[in-house]
């Protein structure tokens, strides 16, 4: 299907700049098919052989998938799902699955997230969280920014006493190439008003160390 994005965007600057001095604007007319099918040529591949010629498309749409948070709007998202209560202890969601593309290597690192806060008169759906997430996580992202932008976006919609996230995660980057470290976790997070204080902080701690009970 589409190729809209790349197309559309830079109509104006091929035609405002001849092809001949500026060659690079060329490929603003090229279809996104056509330039992984290039890529696969400077991969030492066959673009060509049977098993590769519907791979552009397919990876076209893997792409738009994994880069769809950016379409979205989180609090488009939260719209309609934030609830008054007069409950004023900890909200914890834990063990949410994220996976996400790094922005240094496209390759993927996934995980485990774990959000809480302590509400201030209002609470969200509990299923909006991992749509949270994933607004944020299908798109390119450092670890350190997709912890803080949860946060953000939570703090923002429902103004609570404090938000807390925390994210474990395993980088394709770091086990495939580079130091190919197979084991390592990077763990991240990002605290938000009373969750910056010490006993707070430990309590969310605690509870995100412990195992989910078997339920
Ligand atoms: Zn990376």
């Amino acid at each position: 299907m589409a190729h809209p994005m790349v197309v559309t965007k830079s109509a104006k600057s091929v035609t405002s700049v001849s092809p001949e001095q500026e060659p690079a604007s060329d490929l603003a007319n090229v279809t996104t098919q056509e330039l992984y099918r290039e890529l696969l040529g400077r991969f030492h591949e066959d673009p060509h052989r049977d098993g590769l010629l519907a791979t552009p498309s397919r990876v076209e749409k893997s792409m738009e998938f994994l880069t769809k948070g950016y379409t979205q709007d989180p609090t488009k998202i939260l719209r309609g799902a934030l609830f008054d209560v007069d409950y004023d202890e900890m909200v914890i969601v834990k063990d949410i699955e994220m996976f996400s593309l790094c922005e240094h290597h496209m390759l993927p690192f996934w995980g485990r997230v774990h959000v809480a806060y302590i509400p201030n008169g209002k609470v969200i759906g509990l299923s909006k969280i991992p749509r949270l997430i994933d607004v944020f996580a299908r798109r390119l992202q450092v670890q350190e920014r997709v912890t803080r932008q949860i946060a953000d976006a939570i703090q923002e919609a429902i103004e609570p006493q404090g938000v807390g996230v925390v994210i474990e995660a395993r980088h394709m980057c770091m086990m495939m190439r580079g130091v190919e470290k197979q084991q390592s976790a990077t763990v991240t997070s990002a605290m938000v008003g009373c969750f910056r204080e010490q006993p707070t902080r430990a309590e969310f701690l605690s509870l995100v160390r412990q195992p989910a009970a078997g339920i």
